[in-house]
Order: C-alpha cells, then structure tokens, then sequence
C-alpha cells in the first residue's frame, strides 16, 4: 500500500475545499471496497484520501417531494439498504432485488450506491436494471450542482463522467410506469456471488390486444460499460408481444454487445448468452407485469 494522508470531514463543504486544494492529488472515498483494492495494486495512488463516511445528509432513501414517483437515493446509502429498504421494495422491487445479487451480504454492507456508479465496472449488477428505468444521478462541486442520465454518466472501461471537484450526491430512480413488468437476469454459471457472465434488465410496459406500448432494455457485462439496446426497443414497440417478435427483438443485442474474452467465456459464447438472457429478461418482465 502507497502512503496517503486520510482525511474524514464532517460536511461536503470541507469535501469541496480538500477536493479544490488537493486536485488530482486527492481521490474521495466511500464503502472503500474498490478503491482500496485499487490502490493495493497501485492502479491509483492518491496523496490525499477523503473518507465521506462522516459527512451528515448522504445517506437517506426518500420518495419525491413534488408528487413524482420514485425514490431519491444518498449516495452513501449501502447497497444492502437498497436491496433491503421496504420503501424500495413496495415502489421499484426490481431496484431491491438487483441489489441484492450483487456480491455477498458481506460486500454489500460495505459498499455504496454512489461508489459502485462512480467506479465504472461493466460487469456491475445495478447499471443495467438502473439505465432501464430512467435513473439519473446528480453531482455536486464548489462550483455548482448538474444531473445525468446514467447512461451518459458511463463512458468508458472503468471511466465515468466525474469531473475535476465533483461528489456523486445523489441517484434519482423512477418508478415503474403503471402496468409496466420488470426483470434483471444475472447469468452466473461459476459461483453465487460472482460478477455476471452476462446480465440483462428489462422493464415493459403491454397494452390492449397484448401490444408493446413501452420497452427499456440494458445489458451488462457485454461491454465497455453497460449498454442500453434501443435497437431491441425499437423491435417491440407497437408490436404484438408474440414468441416471435420478441426473439427477432433479443437477436438485435448481438450487434450491439462487445464482450472482452475472458474466464467467464468466450467473445463469442458471451454473445450468444446475450440474446438468450435477453429474450428471457423480456419474457420475464411481461409475466411480472400487472
Ligand atoms: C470481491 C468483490 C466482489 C464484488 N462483486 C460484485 C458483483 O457481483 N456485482 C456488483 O455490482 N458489484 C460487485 N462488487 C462491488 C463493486 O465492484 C465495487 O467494489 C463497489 O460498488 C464500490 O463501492 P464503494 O462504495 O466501496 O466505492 P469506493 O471503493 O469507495 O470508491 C470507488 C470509486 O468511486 C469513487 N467514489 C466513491 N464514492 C464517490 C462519490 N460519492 N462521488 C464521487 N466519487 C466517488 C472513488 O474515488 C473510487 O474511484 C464487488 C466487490 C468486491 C470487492
């Protein structure tokens, strides 16, 4: 391990002022779990590390004060709260239970919801099922506040939109629109509490005579970062719900995912494993939907 200077402020205004005074020097830190493995490898090495664990206020799970659904998630929130958190499991179950496949109990009760975004891993369970749904997330600096969609938030390999000052704050997930199924598949052919072989996450919305009106699909772990398949939305909507077009829909993944070879499988066999778990993800949301 690199020798580092910690420190652990009490509110984001001494974060900003670390953060403003150290630059590039400086790396936050919440549950720790990657970053700390990061610079055992000395991937990164920081002079200065800034623990957000005693700032007050970036913990919180609260539904919308201005009567729109969904919750408004700390970043600092667990990933254990998540999967555990029964305002989340009654508005967005599907949020609750992509938490909760994500590693160990042991992992998620270290790991934040804000450091795993920040993080950028392609193989992540919360990206898919989080870009399916619309979140976005909010980041804040001494220089003001933005929102992104999460979408655009990933960008590359383990590269993420932070940019020089910011704090992730906050991740604001929509719920369900009314009528609409959901399913995250996480395909995991080693052990429980690997990453994904393959994932895909799937909310749609079936209308009168069984026709698509909605579909959002994202995939993880086929890629530079998760991948949001318009393509295979773009096959279902106004389309009846048959077995056939929803397996024309899954087919389209193929030309969209880019999976790295490795001891999870093949470029090729990860490919093939894209399609078949999206056209279950898809099938599975239409059965969850009311
Ligand atoms: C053995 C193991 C298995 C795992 N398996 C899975 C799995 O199957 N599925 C899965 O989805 N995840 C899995 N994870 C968890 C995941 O890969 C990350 O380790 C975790 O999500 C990071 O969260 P953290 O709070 O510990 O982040 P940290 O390690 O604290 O930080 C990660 C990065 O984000 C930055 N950062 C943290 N918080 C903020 C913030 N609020 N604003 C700005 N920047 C910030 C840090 O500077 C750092 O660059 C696993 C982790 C381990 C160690």
């Amino acid at each position: 391990m690199i020798d580092f200077e910690f420190h652990s402020p009490t509110s984001l205004e001494e974060v900003f002022q670390l953060l403003d005074a150290h630059g590039e020097d400086a790396r936050v830190m919440a549950g720790g779990t990657a970053l700390v493995i990061q610079m055992k490898q000395r991937l990164v090495q920081p002079e200065h590390v800034i623990s957000l664990q005693r700032v007050a206020g970036l913990d919180a799970i609260a539904t919308h004060s201005n009567g729109s659904s969904g919750v408004r998630v700390g970043a600092l929130c667990t990933q254990q709260q998540l999967a555990t958190n029964p305002v989340v499991q009654e508005l967005i179950p599907i949020v609750a239970e992509t938490y909760g496949h994500v590693a160990t109990p042991r992992i998620r009760h270290m790991a934040s919801v804000g450091g795993g975004l920040v993080h950028g891993d392609p193989s992540q369970d919360p990206p898919p099922t989080l870009i399916a749904l619309g979140a976005t997330v909010t980041l804040v600096s001494s220089q003001g506040e933005r929102t992104a969609a999460l979408e655009d938030f990933l960008v590359d390999y383990y590269e993420t939109d932070v940019r020089p000052g910011e704090v992730l704050t906050e991740v604001n997930i929509p719920a369900l629109p009314a009528g609409a199924g959901a399913a995250y598949l996480k395909f995991l052919p080693r052990t429980a509490d690997d990453y994904a072989t393959v994932a895909a996450a799937v909310v749609i919305t079936p209308g009168p005579g069984n026709v698509c009106q909605d579909a959002r699909i994202a995939l993880g772990a086929v890629g530079t970062t998760a991948i949001h398949a318009t393509g295979a939305e773009d096959a279902l909507r106004g389309q009846p719900l048959t077995d056939e077009v929803i397996r024309a829909a899954a087919a389209t993944v193929k030309d969209v995912v880019d999976p790295l070879e490795d001891y999870r499988g093949s470029a090729d066999y990860k490919r093939e494993m894209a399609e078949v778990f999206t056209r279950r993800a898809i099938q599975q949301a239409l059965a969850n939907a009311s």
